[in-house]
């Protein structure tokens, strides 16, 4: 028998459940149709990748602080660029860049793809660890490395996805990115749009999306 909610222990996964489905809803009435997506919103407990003083906050739709200047994206702005990853296929092989608390590394292992993560900030990399296991998913490739520069050990990629906003796409990433493969990230400086960019046997095919706000992908590994 399920326990009822007043037998269950302070902090037990059942009230974040409940709030998790209620974020999918939202995300489904924002126009989020892919059912990998969605379920994989459900399944991953975001309240486990922000500190324990704003997880009361971790399922509302907006971004978060995850320190060292850093924020994890609102949960729709995650569903939107897992969707535009996968793109209706099933990729197999994913790199993402930016890595900071794990989260959107969670749901795209919850897709079913094989991830590759590089972060420059050693903390945020352990951090990331850490919260990736609390949640039990410890298949992720993670780097301490620049995204600058890709992956090149582990390319070409199926698709490619970037967390911090660049002023123009990096050489590496497109080099890296498989035929028929998509790259989906943020471009600019104050004003910012989300790019999809499919690699196709006639080349690049460039699409500008929506405007969002990243924090800057920056040179250097620290
Ligand atoms: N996907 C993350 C979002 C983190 S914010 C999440 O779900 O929490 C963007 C991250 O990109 C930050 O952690 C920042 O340190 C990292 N970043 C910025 N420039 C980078 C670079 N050149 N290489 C790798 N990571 C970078």
């Amino acid at each position: 028998m399920a326990p009822s909610l007043t037998q269950a222990p302070r902090n037990s996964g059942m009230l974040s459940d409940r709030t998790r489905l209620r974020m999918v809803e939202r995300l489904r009435q924002g126009g989020v149709r892919d059912e990998r997506v969605l379920t994989a919103m459900y399944q991953v407990p975001r309240h486990l990748f922000v500190d324990e003083a704003i997880a009361t906050r971790a399922y509302d739709d907006t971004s978060l602080p995850i320190g060292h200047g850093q924020t994890i994206s609102q949960p729709f702005t995650v569903a939107r660029m897992t969707e535009l990853l996968i793109g209706g296929r099933s990729p197999g092989k994913v790199l993402e860049i930016g890595t900071g608390c794990g989260y959107q590394t969670a749901v795209l292992l919850k897709t079913g793809v094989e991830v590759f993560s590089v972060e420059r900030l050693a903390p945020l990399l352990d951090k990331a660890r850490r919260n990736l296991r609390a949640a039990k998913l410890v298949q992720a490739r993670l780097v301490h490395g620049d995204g600058h520069f890709g992956l090149p050990e582990a390319a070409p990629f199926d698709g490619i996805i970037m967390t911090a906003a660049a002023r123009s796409v990096p050489d590496a990433l497109i080099a890296q990115l498989a035929e028929g493969g998509r790259l989906v990230l943020p471009l600019g400086e104050a004003e910012q749009h989300l790019w999809l960019i499919e690699k196709t046997s006639q080349g690049l095919q460039k699409t500008r999306l929506d405007a969002v706000r990243f924090v800057p992908l920056l040179p250097g590994r620290q």
